[in-house]
């Protein structure tokens, strides 16, 4: 049995998974906002106790760990969500776990279970996007994740589809993620309908599913989906999948948005070579995905 550990932004879980990527048992916890002050040892620490927990039921071959940021072998150089920089976990978690360790920047690691168990299992070469509160990405080729030597590239989210747009958390200007994400939609929502900035993803689907054939709805959509058809469009250019996964709380919103999408992709002039059609398939592992991930590499 190995153990994927899926450190998000706002929650640590646990999983003990069996070699047929089963879920066997899960242990999670919120990160509070007092945590942020000593995040490291609530991190080391919640992770100790669980896998002390998991010993009693068997043995553990091995752990992965998903990081919701950038990654180089063993230190996890920089998570904005958790506020570490430098911190070398790895070394951090062998002071009380002698078995291996990895560690992998988590869509990459939802890729890697995508593509064993879900969405793109079917496809030797294709591309995993996620699609939240930034963007993620990952591709893979004859079934191997691509992945540079030093860093986990691959930062779809971060290529520029507009000259001097809007500033990015990265630095720079006009990357994908400002207007491709679920944030970049959720937030042009917000203001355009004058909504509370704290209304939940769950009152925003109905207030899109009520709205979806008003004129500002429309327009709203229209515009959402011609960055993000760009941005994927200038991908498969790149890399000619033959299909596309994609995960994040787009995945709520895909009855809606997906079919808008693939048609603005297939119909609109971006591809170098013509499709007659175009496979894009949500994630089907949810919220486990970087946990069995993690639990692969
Ligand atoms: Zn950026």
């Amino acid at each position: 049995m190995k153990i994927g550990i899926d450190l998000g932004g706002s929650h640590i879980a646990v999983g003990l998974i069996e070699s047929s990527g089963k879920v066997l048992s899960k242990k999670e916890v919120q990160i509070l906002k007092e945590d942020e002050n000593n995040i490291k040892d609530v991190i080391e620490n919640y992770i100790f106790g669980a896998i002390e927990e998991f010993r009693q039921k068997g043995k553990i071959e091995s752990i992965g760990v998903a990081i919701p940021g950038t990654v180089s072998k063993t230190t996890v150089v920089k998570s904005v969500n958790l506020g570490l920089e430098n911190y070398n976990i790895v070394e951090a978690l062998h002071k009380r776990i002698q078995e291996p360790i990895k560690i992998k920047n988590d869509a990459k690691c939802a890729a890697i279970a995508e593509n064993t168990y879900g969405s793109i299992k079917q496809y030797s070469s294709s591309l995993f996007l996620t699609l939240g509160t930034g963007i993620g990405g990952a591709a893979i080729f004859e079934n191997k994740l691509l992945s540079p030597e030093d860093v986990p590239g691959f930062e779809f989210g971060h290529m520029i589809i507009k000259h001097n747009g809007k500033l990015c958390k990265c630095g720079k200007r006009g990357c994908f993620e400002q207007y491709g994400s679920m944030k970049a939609f959720k937030q042009k929502i917000i203001e355009e309908l004058e909504l509370d900035n704290k209304i939940d993803g769950e009152q925003l689907l109905k207030v899109v599913e009520n709205e979806k054939d008003s004129h500002i709805m429309q327009e709203i959509i229209d515009e959402y989906i011609t960055d993000l058809s760009i941005g994927i469009s200038n991908l498969i250019n790149i890399f000619e999948p033959e299909a596309i996964g994609i995960g994040g709380s787009f995945v709520y919103f895909a009855d809606i948005l997906l079919p808008k999408l693939k048609d603005k992709i297939l119909s609109d002039n971006l591809l170098f070579n013509k499709r007659e059609s175009l496979i894009i398939n949500t994630a089907m592992l949810g919220n486990d995905a970087g946990m069995i991930g993690a639990s692969l590499i």
